[in-house]
C-alpha cells in the first residue's frame, strides 16, 4: 500500500516514514529541502534497509505535485510539509500563508481531481487551543484566534481539509494536534535539525550542553505553576510517529465517506521547564548551564493533553519515557557534534 509523505525528510516526517516502512507500507517522500537535508534519505535507508522513492518538489508547484499523483495510486497521504517557526511567521506572515496554506490547497485540489479514495493525515498543533481555560485540554476545548500567523495557518488548514472532506467523495481525513515532540531515533541517525538558534527548548538544552550556546535562559519563573515555570506535554518522537501509523490504519478500515476528525497527541502529563531541565541533567549525568530570564512574549502558561479520544478511538497510547527521549536527544547532539568535527 502506497503512502505519500510530504515533508518526509523533516524531523517528524522522517521518523514517521520509518515507522510506516517498518509496518510494511510503501513510502514515497516529497520534500523541498527548505528545512531538511538530503542525507536523511540515506539514513532512512540505513535504518530500515529500504530505499524510499524521493522527489524534491515544493508543494506550491502544483504541476510537479500533480505528476506524482498521475504516476502513483496513494491510499494515504501524511502531510507534514510546512514552515514551523512562530517567530519567523510573525516577521513574514505572507511566506507562512503562501507556503503552509498554499501547499495544502494544492494538495487538496489534486486529491479532488483523482478517482481513488485517499486518506489524509494532517500535522496540526496544540497551538490552536491557545491558553485553554480547562486542563488537561480535550478536543472540545475551543480553537481560539491565533497569536501568530503560524498558528493561524494550522487553524485554516484544518478548516479547509474538513470542508474538502464534506464536499468530496474520495477524501477521508484526520488532523493530529501534536503537543511537544522531543527526542531522536535510537540509532542517532536521524533527529531534529534546527536552523540557526533554536526556538524550542530541547534543542536549546542539548546545544547548551555541547557548548554551542553559552547558557539556557529559562523564560520566566513567576508563572502560577508548581515551580513558576511553564508546563508542556512533551512527547517522545517515536510515539508521535507511531500515532500517524495508527491514524492511517484507522482511516484505512473506515467504510464511511466524508469522514473527518481531529485528535490530541500527547502523553497527558505536563512537565515544567525546570523539571525537564533536571531530568535532562540526571539521565545524561550532565550539569547544564542555565539561568532564569524574563518571560517570553506570547508564551502559554500551561498546556497538556487529555488523550482519551485518541486512546479510545484509534487505540494509540504514548509508551516511551520522556527521560529516554532526553537521552536520545543528547546522543543525537553528540553525533551532530562528531560530524561537525570531521
Ligand atoms: P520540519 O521543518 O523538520 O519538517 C517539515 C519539512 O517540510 C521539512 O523537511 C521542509 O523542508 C519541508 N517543507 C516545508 N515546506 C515545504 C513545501 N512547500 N514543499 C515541500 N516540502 C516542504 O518540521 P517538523 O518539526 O518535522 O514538523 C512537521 C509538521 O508538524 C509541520 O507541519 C509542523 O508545523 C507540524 N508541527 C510540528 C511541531 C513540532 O514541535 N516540531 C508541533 C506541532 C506541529
Ligand atoms: N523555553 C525556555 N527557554 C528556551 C526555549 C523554551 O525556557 O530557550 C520554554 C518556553 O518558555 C516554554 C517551553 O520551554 O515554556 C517550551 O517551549 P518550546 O518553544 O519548545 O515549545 P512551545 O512553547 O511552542 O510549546
Amino acid at each position: 500500500m502506497k503512502i505519500l509523505v510530504t515533508g518526509g525528510l523533516g524531523y517528524i516526517g522522517s521518523h514517521t516514514a520509518i515507522e510506516l516502512i517498518n509496518k510494511g507500507f510503501n513510502v514515497t517522500i516529497i520534500d523541498s529541502l527548505v528545512n531538511s537535508n538530503i542525507k536523511v534519505l540515506d539514513n532512512i535507508e540505513n535504518i530500515t534497509g529500504k530505499r524510499v522513492e524521493f522527489h524534491k518538489i515544493d508543494l506550491r508547484s502544483k504541476d510537479e505535485l500533480y505528476s506524482i499523483f498521475q504516476k502513483n495510486i496513494f491510499s494515504g497521504v501524511v502531510h507534514f510539509a510546512a514552515l514551523k517557526s512562530v517567530s519567523e511567521s510573525v516577521n513574514n506572515p505572507k511566506l507562512y500563508y503562501d507556503n503552509n496554506v498554499g501547499s495544502t490547497e494544492n494538495l487538496l485540489d489534486i486529491i479532488s481531481s483523482r478517482k481513488e479514495k485517499i486518506n489524509l493525515i494532517f500535522s496540526s498543533s496544540c497551538t490552536v487551543y491557545g491558553q485553554a481555560k480547562k486542563l488537561p485540554i480535550n478536543e472540545s476545548s475551543p480553537v481560539l484566534n491565533q497569536e501568530s500567523p503560524y498558528g493561524e495557518t494550522k487553524k485554516i488548514c484544518e478548516e479547509i481539509i474538513q470542508n474538502q472532506t464534506i464536499k468530496s467523495e474520495n477524501l477521508n481525513a484526520i488532523s493530529l494536534r501534536y503537543f511537544n515532540p522531543i527526542g531522536a531515533h535510537e540509532s542517532s541517525l536521524i533527529g531534529e535539525l534546527p536552523n540557526g538558534i533554536p526556538d524550542n527548548l530541547v534543542p536549546y538544552i542539548t546545544q547548551t550542553a555541547i557548548g554551542k550556546r553559552k547558557e539556557l535562559t529559562i523564560f520566566g519563573n513567576d508563572y502560577p505553576t508548581r515551580d513558576g515555570t511553564c508546563i508542556r506535554d512533551y512527547i517522545h518522537i517515536k510515539d508521535l510517529a507511531e500515532a500517524h501509523v495508527a491514524a492511517i490504519e484507522y482511516l484505512l478500515k473506515i467504510k464511511k465517506q466524508n469522514f473527518y476528525d481531529f485528535f490530541n497527541v500527547g502523553t497527558g502529563k505536563g512537565l515544567t521547564v525546570l523539571e525537564l531541565v533536571k531530568m535532562f541533567e540526571k539521565i545524561n549525568n550532565i550539569k547544564l548551564n542555565y539561568r532564569i530570564g524574563d518571560r517570553r512574549n506570547g508564551d502559554i502558561i500551561s498546556a497538556y493533553a487529555n488523550t482519551k479520544k485518541v486512546n479510545k478511538t484509534i487505540g494509540w497510547h504514548a509508551k516511551n519515557e520522556i527521560s529516554n527521549a532526553l537521552k536520545t536527544a543528547w546522543k543525537w547532539e553528540l553525533k551532530l557534534h562528531s560530524l561537525d568535527d570531521n
